[in-house]
């Protein structure tokens, strides 16, 4: 895992486009202004696997507020991926659970309808994902105001 890379920005705006058609009431903001020139330490595949999920969580447990924003802040040695939504949120007394593999909030706060019903897995693949890459995973959570899950990826060091 060590030796992959990848150029972030194209592959986060085609994931968001990707959500974005799957789900054309939500409005998705983004500011990668950022990234532009700066490679990660992370294989194309893994990178928009951890971006899917996070997307379709923040789609599912948004309610009327369709409102999701990805931002790119570039920091010393590794880049911040912001994923904010405006949705239910997560209570403080799950917050440290969610990651964990299983682990579901309550599953009357999820949609009835079909195939938007989750195992409680998402989380816990993501930052699994995020940490083998020595990056790091950590969620911002207010209920009834949503939530934000800041993914922490290394730059790739060398020639840009
Ligand atoms: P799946 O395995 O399909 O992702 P899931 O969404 O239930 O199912 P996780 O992604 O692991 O599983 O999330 C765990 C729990 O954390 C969810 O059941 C949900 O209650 C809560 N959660 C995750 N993301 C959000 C979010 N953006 N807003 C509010 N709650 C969230």
């Amino acid at each position: 895992e060590a030796t992959a890379v990848c150029e972030p920005e194209q592959v986060i705006l085609q994931t968001i486009k990707k959500v974005n058609v799957l789900h054309p009431a939500f409005i998705m903001e983004r500011d990668l202004r950022e990234l532009s020139g700066v490679r990660l330490a992370i294989s194309v595949e893994h990178l928009e696997q951890i971006l899917l999920i996070l997307l379709d969580n923040a789609v599912k447990y948004s309610r009327e507020r369709k409102r999701i924003a990805v931002q790119a802040t570039v920091q010393k040695e590794r880049v911040c991926l912001a994923i904010k939504d405006a949705g239910i949120g997560i209570p403080a007394k799950d917050l440290p659970f969610v990651t964990d593999r299983l682990y579901r909030v309550d599953k009357a706060r999820n949609r009835k309808s079909g195939s938007a019903e989750g195992n409680g897995l998402g989380l816990s693949i993501a930052k699994r994902l995020v940490e083998r890459y020595n990056g790091a995973l950590s969620i911002e959570s207010i209920e009834q105001e949503g939530t934000t899950v800041n993914v922490f990826l290394p730059i790739r060091a060398g020639v840009q």
